[in-house]
């Protein structure tokens, strides 16, 4: 998600750092960068003009005597600016007063609309609600049939009705919609997400239809899902469904692509609507809210740290990573049974190359975003291969083994000898130093305490 950009803005602050006092010729050199980054990730070019032009004032006429270096204000100057062209705050998800709520999905074909849908839906039932799913696209029956296996897989209520043969267009939609939402109320379900019908293009048919239902189910929310590879044609697509329907947001599908990133910073300067959501992948949970000043954080390459700490409050077990460091301090060390259960637990915050994006690129931590792209995610799976493949006995006593041991391993898990007498060591090493931390700290704390 916005490597080219970020790329091309840190080139731009690096520039910018290496003088020594800000003057109006290299504010105005880096601005001409930052443009021109802005404008190959697509970024629309009156949003770029505008932003260039807030950041020119306010960098010219800041005031000199602070804290921060004159190329910091200038950074912290973009930094707001692009917060501000966000929409600042974290928009707000409404919910109707009078359950259900109903949530209208609309968006072009392929846009990942039914996807979205069920992440959703995955998300609302994470924060305690009872949605309820129901495709009105009758159009395309496979899209249906979509829509209910993204129901099952994600356990949530769909409503099917019954489609007869005579029945046809907007009129079957309209009372498939009606049904819908008096069963969500039968049922208890609080919410109701409509997956309507996407088209290849937009056209007077689905705007009628949309705007028709957006009088029968009077929705708290219209959503538009755009597919952020598609650049300003996502832009353009929803300002055209924002003028005539009045979205109350837009979800940026495909932001795990090699999007440019354009349509995020572009989507609310020119439809006025804000970004809710983003989509980062294909899975259900690859699915956060767009937090404005995260997001800028990330294209600056500050990291976005707060993303991954709520991720690992949410999918990491607390009690198990307190118990794993308690024994690895203590005199007898972590077995190779702790390490595959601490490997597990990682491998659930999402790929290393997605946790690695998440660190700043600066600091200490400069060059580990860089090293993300050249992770070989494949080498987690190897070395847990290599542990399942050893018995019960030798995962908690690495010392029996032997040579002919590892043969067995190696081939029980596709694996070289060498790969396990890697491991091996690399575990032997990792358990001395934990526990020489350890022996360490008894000793500091010690020395303390005797004081
Ligand atoms: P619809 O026609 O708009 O309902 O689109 P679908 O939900 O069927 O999605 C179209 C394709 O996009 C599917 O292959 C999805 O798996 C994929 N897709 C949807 N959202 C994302 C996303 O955020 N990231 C990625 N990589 N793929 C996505």
């Amino acid at each position: 998600m916005f490597e080219n950009l970020q790329e091309k803005l840190q080139r731009a602050f690096k520039n910018l750092r290496g003088q020594g006092t800000v003057s109006e010729e290299n504010i105005s050199e880096a601005l001409r960068e930052i443009r021109l980054a802005l404008l190959e990730s697509d970024v629309n070019l009156n949003v770029t003009k505008d932003l260039i032009e807030h950041i020119r004032e306010k960098a010219l006429g800041q005031q000199v005597a602070t804290a921060l270096s004159p190329t910091e204000q200038v950074i912290k100057i973009i930094h707001g600016e692009l917060v501000e062209l966000l929409g600042r705050d974290t928009a707000r998800f409404k919910f109707a007063s009078q359950p259900p709520s109903v949530i209208l999905m609309a968006g072009l074909q392929g846009s990942g609309k039914t996807t979205t849908t069920g992440k959703l839906a995955q998300w609302l039932k994470k924060g305690g609600h009872r949605p309820m799913l129901v495709s009105v696209d009758v159009y395309r029956p496979a899209a249906r049939e979509q829509l209910a296996v993204v129901a099952k897989s994600i356990g949530t209520q769909l409503y099917t009705g019954n489609v007869g043969a005579d029945e046809a267009g907007t009129p079957l939609v309209l009372r498939l919609a009606k049904e819908a939402k008096r069963d969500a109320a039968n049922f208890g379900c609080d919410i109701l997400l409509v997956d309507t019908a996407g088209r290849l293009g937009i056209d007077e048919e689905l705007m009628g239809e949309m705007s028709e239902l957006k009088k029968l189910l009077n929705p708290s929310e219209i959503l538009f899902v755009a597919d952020a590879m598609t650049g300003q044609d996502a832009v353009n697509s929803a300002k055209a469904f924002h003028d005539r329907l009045g979205i109350t947001g837009v979800v940026l599908t495909k932001m795990d692509g090699d999007a440019r990133g354009g349509a995020a910073l572009s989507i609310r300067q020119v439809t006025g609507a804000p970004v809710k959501f983003i989509g980062t992948g294909e899975k259900p949970d690859a699915f956060e809210p767009f937090h404005p000043d995260r997001i800028v954080s990330r294209i600056m390459g500050m990291g976005d740290i707060a993303t991954l700490l709520e991720r690992a409050e949410e999918k990491l077990d607390r009690g198990k990573a307190e118990a794993f460091a308690k024994k690895a301090l203590a005199g007898d060390g972590f077995s190779l049974e702790d390490f595959r259960d601490q490997l597990r637990q990682i491998k659930k915050l999402g790929s290393m190359q997605s946790i690695l994006k998440m660190l700043p690129s600066v600091g200490p931590f400069q060059g580990l975003q860089q090293a993300a792209g050249q992770v070989d995610e494949s080498q987690f799976t190897r070395v847990e291969a290599i542990i399942n493949s050893m018995t019960a006995k030798e995962r908690l006593n690495h010392e029996i083994i032997s040579g002919s041991r590892r043969k067995r391993i190696a081939a029980g898990s596709g694996t070289s000898v060498q790969e396990v007498n890697n491991l091996l060591r690399q575990y032997a090493q990792m358990r001395k130093m934990f526990k020489g931390m350890g022996a360490g700290g008894g000793k500091m704390q010690r020395r303390l305490m005797s004081q």
